[in-house]
This record gives C-alpha cells, structure tokens and sequence, in this order.
C-alpha cells in the first residue's frame, strides 16, 4: 500500500511515539511505524523502554524490594509474616502485565490522535521531489510503502555484544533474559556495572542469588559525582552483599549450558568465576543497520549514531533523529523530549532541550539520582563552587519508612549563588531530583531552595537542608 503524510516517524519507543503524538497535535497527518515485537508475540509499541528496559525492570525492583522488605525489614515494623516464599513467575507475570498495559496504552493514544500506526522494519529508500520514501517490510516482504515530507527517526539502540560470547537468553542473558528468568539463579554473574547491571543485579541479590558484578573500569558509576558513587559502592558490597570487582580484565567466556564460566583478570591474578546465569550489560547500541541511510546519503558515524545538530536535524533536508540513536545520554525521558522539541520545529517553533538539565536516576536501593555538574566536572573546568550536603539518617520521614540512608549535596557557584548541580542518594531520590532539575532550569540560587518551604515531615527537607548548608546555615547539620 502506498501512502502519503507530512511526518513518519520510524520507532514507535519513548522517542518515537511522543515525537509522533506531538507531531499529529500540531496538526501534521503522521505516521509512526514501529517493527517491535512483544513478549507475547504480537507487535507492542513503546520500544526497549516499555517492553524490556525501563518499565519491566521498575516492576521487578519493586517485587524484588517487597520480598526483601518481608524477609528482613518487617520484624522491626513488628510485623510477622512466615514462610515468605518468592513466586518467580507470579512476579514476571505481573510484570508482564504492567508492559501490556502500557504498551496497549500508547496504541490507545495514537489512535486517539489520529496517528497511523503501521507495524514494521522501515527503510529509507529515496528522495523523489520534495518527499522522503520510506518502505515498511514484515518478514522481508514491502507491505507499506510511505512518502512524507519529514521523517523522524527514533529507532533506539540494542545491547552491545560481548565479542565471542552469544547471548541465547538461556545462560548468556542481555536485558531481556533478565528480566524473564523463570528461577532465582544461585550463582549470577553479570558484566558490567552500569545502569542496567546494577538494576538488574539488584533484583536478583535481592530474591536470593548470589550477585558477582564484573566491571571493567576502575572507578564506580564514572559518570556520578564521587562523593555519591562511593557512598553507593559501600551499601551495595558491605550493607547488600553485592559483589563488585573493578578494573577486571574479561577474559574466555565459555556457555557450557547449565553454567558459564569467566576468566578474568583482577589486580594482575587470574581468576576463574562459574555462575548458573550471566547477564552481559556493557552498555547499548544504536540501530541504525538496515535503516537504509546509504540510500539517502544520511551520515552516521563510526560508532553507529546518526549524526544530528543541537536541534536534532540530521545533514538531510527534512530528515531529523531523536533519543538512543542520536548522541546524549541514553535515556527515555531525553528521547521524549527531543521527540516533541523535532515535531515543534518542523511546526516552524523554537523549542530547545537542555542537554545540561536532563535528571540520571539508578533505581538500586536506595537510589541515586542527580542533576547538572558534579563536583570532578567543576574542579575540571576550573568553577569556584560551594557545597551544602545533608543526610536521610535523621528525616524524620526516611526513619518513618525505614529507609533512612543516604546523603543529598547540592553544588553552587562560589560567586552567584546559582545551583550548578544536585546529586542525591537515598529514598526516592527518584522523585527528589525534580527539584534540582527546577533549580537548574530556573536558574535558582542555593539560597531559593533554602528560603522555600518545604513540607515536614518529607524527603524533600533533605534537599532544604542540603540548600542551608550551602550557606552554611543548616539547622538540623
Ligand atoms: P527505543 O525505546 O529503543 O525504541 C525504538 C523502537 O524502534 C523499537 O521499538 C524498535 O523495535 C524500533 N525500530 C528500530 N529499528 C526500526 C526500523 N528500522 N523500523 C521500524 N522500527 C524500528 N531509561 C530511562 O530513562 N529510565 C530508566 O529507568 C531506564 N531503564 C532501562 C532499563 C533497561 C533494562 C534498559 C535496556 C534500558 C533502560 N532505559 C532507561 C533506557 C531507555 O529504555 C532508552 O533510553 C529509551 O527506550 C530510548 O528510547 P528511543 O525511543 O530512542 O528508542
């Protein structure tokens, strides 16, 4: 079938869809062709976020910390529950859920907008007059074949592979095996101590295994502020049990079916780790194979992303990208919000994504989250800064829930006052960094936070405290 609209957006992930919503509201007949196939074997929109990345894994952290909470938390509370058991396939398929739900949901929301959703690979394939081609195959065969003015492309990113070790979802597992594992492994070892590795190694410690995190860089969380990723390394190995090993040299990894074997090399010794399941976590790349852009003469560099400007505009004319596939962080809510400022501008608009207010979380417990420029940025660049830090140990809301660990710093610039950087560790720093990424956005001073009324008892009088201590007024330091 040959059809014609002003946008097609190829992805239908937290990128794609938004872009194409945002895109159909402006007024634009729009497309979003998604190739994506769900658990259940039938296509589901919502990309790696909503089917095997963000959402299914926020589901088992907290099936995961619900079993932990009964097994050794309840007692204090002066509960008593016996015989805690943990259903590993009731907990996935209540996940499994979740994911259907959503993804059900944004079939539900382009229907609603009058976004024609088409399902399959698309291909950029030619430029004829003013309008782009794109083709839609399913099994190899052309079912659509689309022709529109502008084309979003919001195709996200894959695991990245582990050279010699294939990933058969059984033993060897990326994102996807882990988040359906059908038993608690005994013994799990998992490459690489990012986002994901942790997350996921968090879930299963929790309901059992024994956890081997295997890093290759020699900080923890290089991306974090210090203070923070060293706070969040003593909880993990010394309060959790987590085992993790940094600046390993990975070695031969042998899939002998019912275990897998790792050597690798620790501090100059070689070691030998036999674990039931091993996730491999090393990180994502984008998906730009078979996307056709030598027919189009689209430019993607060495590592695979298209090549954007600060606007999202790729050196073709009309042809913009968005979220995992383009540069920036790999994260949902940064490929949302390109998605809407690209369907903005093709409107003749001037939005703008602030690339250095976009909020990181790591939904490990407790969580960290943080804002702006860490402390190793500021030193670096050469910034006079101030700091204010607080801790969860004496909130009064943190004890309450008994989760009264962690520690929020708030960074500002020596001179102006003006907040440079919020990083937090603790309960719900998830929701907690919010404030920060408003500080950043309205250009707040330490001192606005810390004139600002904050309700008691909550969390967020962390974050008030941190602001006051920046001054050096705190009242409860
Ligand atoms: P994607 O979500 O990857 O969507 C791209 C879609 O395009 C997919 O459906 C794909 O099938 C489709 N596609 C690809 N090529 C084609 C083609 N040629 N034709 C048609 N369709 C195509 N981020 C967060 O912000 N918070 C989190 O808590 C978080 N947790 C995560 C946990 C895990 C385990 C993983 C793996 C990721 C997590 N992420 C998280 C990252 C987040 O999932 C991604 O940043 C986000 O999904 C990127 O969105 P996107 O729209 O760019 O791409």
């Amino acid at each position: 079938m040959s059809q014609q609209f002003d946008v097609v957006v190829i992805g239908g992930g937290p990128g794609g869809y938004v872009a194409a919503i945002r895109a159909a509201q402006l007024g634009f007949s729009t497309a979003c062709v998604d190739a994506f196939v769900g658990k259940r074997g039938k296509p589901a929109l919502g990309g790696t976020c909503l089917n095997v990345g963000c959402i299914p894994s926020k589901a088992l952290l907290q099936s995961s910390e619900n079993f932990h909470a009964a097994q050794h938390d309840f007692a204090r509370h002066g509960i008593t529950v016996e015989g805690v058991k943990i259903d590993v396939p009731a907990m996935i398929e209540r996940k499994d859920g979740i994911v259907d739900k959503l993804t059900g949901g944004i079939g539900f929301l382009l229907k609603k907008n009058k976004v024609a959703s088409l399902h399959g690979v698309a291909s950029l394939k030619a430029r004829e007059g003013e309008r782009w081609v794109v083709e839609v195959a399913v099994d190899g065969n052309v079912v659509d074949t689309v022709h529109a003015t502008h084309v979003i492309l919001a195709t996200g990113s894959r695991p990245r592979p582990l050279p010699g070790v294939a990933v058969d979802n059984v033993t060897v597992l990326d994102n996807e095996g882990a988040l359906n594992l059908a038993a608690v492994p005994a013994r799990l070892g998992v490459i690489g101590a990012g986002v994901i590795g942790l997350e996921m190694g968090s879930v299963w410690k929790r309901l059992g295994a024994e956890v081997t995190i295997l890093e290759a860089m020699p900080t923890f969380l290089s991306a974090a502020d210090q203070q923070i990723a060293k706070e969040a390394l003593r909880t993990f190995t010394r309060d959790q049990g987590l085992d993790i090993q940094l600046g390993v040299k990975i070695g031969e990894i042998k899939n002998l079916g019912d275990k897998v074997t790792v050597a690798y090399e620790l501090n100059g010794e070689q070691k030998l780790g036999e674990f039931d399941k091993l996730i491999v976590s090393i990180g994502r790349v984008p998906n730009t194979d078979g996307l056709g852009a030598a027919n189009v003469g689209l430019q993607v560099d060495e590592r695979g992303f298209v090549v954007v400007d600060d606007h999202c505009h790729t050196n073709l004319p009309n042809m913009w990208a968005i979220g995992d596939v383009v540069r920036g962080p790999m994260l949902a809510h940064k490929a949302s919000e390109e998605g809407v400022a690209v369907a903005e501008r093709i409107a003749g608009q001037k939005p703008h994504v602030d690339f250095g207010a976009i909020p990181w979380v790591i939904y490990t417990s407790p969580e960290i989250a943080w804002v702006g420029k860490t402390e190793e940025q500021l030193k670096a660049e050469g910034v006079e800064y101030k700091k204010g830090t607080s801790g969860f140990a004496a909130n009064g809301r943190a004890l309450g829930m008994d989760h009264a660990q962690g520690t929020v710093k708030l960074l500002a610039c020596a001179k102006t006052d003006r907040v440079l950087g919020v990083h937090m560790i603790g309960p719900m720093v998830s929701e907690l960094v919010t404030e920060g990424v408003l500080a950043l956005e309205f250009k707040a001073a330490s001192e606005d936070l810390a004139r600002i009324v904050h309700a008691h008892p909550s969390l967020s009088e962390v974050v008030h405290e941190a602001a006051l201590a920046a001054d050096k007024r705190a009242l409860h330091g």
